[in-house]
């Protein structure tokens, strides 16, 4: 599946994989799990298994067809990285990816054990930005992981943000996320917490992208910080392999879109 997205830092979605099963508390109101039940009751041919794991063996080449570079986050709707998914059908993934260096694509993953297990068996373009969840301390241990791995851009996605997270280990990281939990109900997120990730950031020299505050309307609390719309990307040369389109198209779009994993 590929649509626009409404997910503010990214422009695309691809999802060779849907379906998904959870692993700690950030996943409790599971956007894609809402969503993926959403569409099987609908009669979606793609979600006839609902939130089970399931492979799109068709759908995995199709970035190949789009000849408009793009920002493309990679399986909004699963986790790439999830203990089901053979390492051969990641290795297609990524191999698709390597030969799209029009595009740029954005993996997110909590399984960030797994990553790092097989990332070796996996091809770095610097088209690929590797991402991993962090919405508490007890997640910490993926931020580890994810510095070990190869990847031109590292990247955390604090969201939903449901604790402080006063010592963020930064060194190796290029851009970090936050947002809080959206829907009905959403976990609350207190405006200290995004404040002291700003500040690590800023301290670090770290990309800091304020997603939303999120809330049971989150189209009413909006996203500015401290009277500031925090909107910075990884800064990064463009090479040959990697031609990223300008950072400006990527300003924020209105939207009521979440992410997962
Ligand atoms: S898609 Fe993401 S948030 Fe949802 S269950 Fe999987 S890992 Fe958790």
């Amino acid at each position: 599946m590929a649509t626009v997205s409404k997910i503010e830092w990214t422009q695309m979605t691809w999802n060779p994989v849907t379906g998904c099963t959870k692993v700690s508390q950030g996943c409790k109101h599971c956007y894609a799990e809402r969503m993926a039940k959403r569409l099987q009751k609908m009669g979606v041919a793609r979600y006839a298994n609902g939130f089970r794991l399931t492979l799109h063996d068709d759908l995995v080449e199709l970035p190949k067809r789009w000849r408009k570079p793009s920002m493309i986050f990679v399986n909004s709707m699963s986790d790439l990285f999830h203990e089901q998914i053979p390492l051969e059908f990641i290795q297609r993934v990524f191999r698709t990816m390597n030969e799209c260096p029009h595009h740029t694509f954005q993996v997110l993953t909590k399984r960030s054990r797994r990553l790092r297990e097989v990332a070796d068996a996996l091809h770095w373009t610097p088209n690929i930005w590797m991402g991993v969840s962090v919405e508490n301390e007890k997640v910490l241990f993926r931020v580890h992981d994810l510095v070990a791995v190869p990847a031109r851009v590292r990247f955390l996605s604090c969201e939903p943000l449901l604790g402080p997270l006063p010592n963020l280990p930064l060194e190796g990281i290029h851009w970090v996320i936050v947002g809080g939990e959206s829907g009905p109900k959403a976990r609350p997120m207190a405006p200290e917490w995004v404040r002291e990730i700003r500040d690590q950031c800023q301290r670090a020299g770290v990309a800091f992208f304020f997603k939303q505050w999120g809330g049971v309307r989150k189209d009413l609390t909006g996203r500015v910080l401290d009277g500031k719309v925090y909107d910075e990307y990884p800064r990064i040369a463009s090479t040959q392999e990697s031609r990223v389109p300008s950072y400006r198209l990527l300003t924020p779009q209105s939207s009521f879109a979440s992410l997962s994993p």
